[in-house]
């Protein structure tokens, strides 16, 4: 007998390096098998072998499936009937489609006219419970940690290990596709989960003999929303890249780690660089990106440049040869208001005959 269709996600994947038992019921949409895709262009720009982790091929459109996945399948096990979130748009769209396909309640928290509205579009679609605080991420953050304690309630939010643990398999997926470990991974951080959790992917798959190597992790925050950059929280985070506006990030420590560890860093990118690289990613290698997802290229494109800070980890480890991996976060359609106002678009304009078109696009 063929596997059933919802049987190709992480959890069924990756059972054995996941916290799930034979009586976790697997909730999933058939997350992950995201594609790795070779980049031509960047690569020459680069001067390595450049490939995109392209996670806005997920269900809900972004790599926070992964995490939900798993969350949702051990909130359910637990006897949850309702899930919570804080979210800048991506995990509510993801908790909502997951919860929606548990048959559960889902609330997200969102400060009020931050959100993408493609990303508010998913949490209403799903059936979620929409609240908008006065406030800003790290406010919603911390209203649903004080729901921590309140009976049927679990929390979906990236402090919940389980999120983690099913975000690893991503780095998974990246070694059975190159054969090893890249060079190089380098990714946009916000709330610093997913930089924590890669981490954690690529050193177990090496502890057990899947990979000969470590990458070096490279984690960019937008300069206006960069806590773990200055070492400080920002009071008020500010980029276009919402989906990681955060001032106080709740996996710092595992950032900081992943750096130190890896012999990587955590550095900065404009949000003026963060544009240019969504562009320049679409029109030249035809993936279209939201603006956080495009913070790696940026970050990519600015150690490249003489921009370059002296102990850098692009100085040693890219080279000709070197495989650089860039998780490219969520897709591009989550936020075409942006792209569209900073891309300035108008159609040309002709009359409706042959020749007029011609001498329009001239
Ligand atoms: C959540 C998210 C991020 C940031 O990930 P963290 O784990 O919070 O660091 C980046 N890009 C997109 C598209 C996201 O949804």
């Amino acid at each position: 007998m063929k596997a059933p269709l919802n049987d190709k996600g992480v959890i069924s994947r990756y059972r054995e390096f996941l916290p799930v038992g034979a009586g976790t019921p697997v909730v999933s949409l058939n997350e992950g098998s995201t594609p790795l895709i070779h980049s031509p262009r960047l690569s020459a720009k680069a001067g390595a072998e450049v490939f995109l982790k392209f996670e806005g091929l997920n269900p809900t459109g972004s790599f926070k499936d992964r995490g939900m996945t798993v969350a949702i399948s051990k909130a359910v096990e637990r006897g949850a009937k309702t899930v919570i979130c804080a979210s800048t748009g991506n995990t509510s769209a993801a908790a909502a489609a997951y919860a929606a396909r548990a048959g559960i309640q889902c609330v997200v928290i969102l400060p009020a006219g931050k959100i993408a509205i493609g990303k508010l579009a998913q949490a209403y679609v799903y059936g979620a419970k929409v609240v908008a605080i006065r406030g800003n991420f790290d406010d919603a953050l911390r209203i649903v940690r004080e729901f921590g304690g309140v009976d049927g309630v679990a929390i979906v939010n990236s402090i919940n290990p389980d999120r983690i643990e099913g975000q690893k398999t991503a780095a998974f997926e990246v070694i059975e596709d190159l054969g090893d470990a890249p060079d190089i991974h380098i990714l946009p951080v916000g709330n610093a989960g997913n930089i924590t959790a890669y981490w954690k992917g690529y050193r177990e798959f090496h502890a057990n003999g899947r990979s000969t190597r470590l990458p070096k992790m490279a984690g960019f925050q937008a300069a206006g929303s960069a806590p773990i950059f200055f070492g400080k929280p920002v009071e008020k985070p500010d980029t276009v890249a919402t989906a990681i506006r955060i001032g106080n990030p709740a996996s710092w420590k595992g950032a900081t780690d992943a750096a130190a560890e890896s012999g990587g860093c955590i550095d900065i990118v404009s949000d003026e660089e963060i544009l240019a690289a969504q562009a320049w990613l679409a029109s030249n290698e035809g993936v279209f990106v939201e603006p956080a997802s495009a913070a790696s290229v940026a970050g990519l494109l600015k150690c490249h440049s003489a921009a370059r800070c002296a102990s850098c980890p692009f100085s040693t480890a890219v080279r000709p040869g070197a495989k650089v991996v860039l998780t490219v976060t969520g897709h591009g359609l989550k936020d075409t208001e942006t792209a569209v106002r900073h891309g300035n678009f108008q159609p040309l304009e002709a009359d409706a005959t042959l020749e007029a078109v011609r001498a329009a696009i001239a």
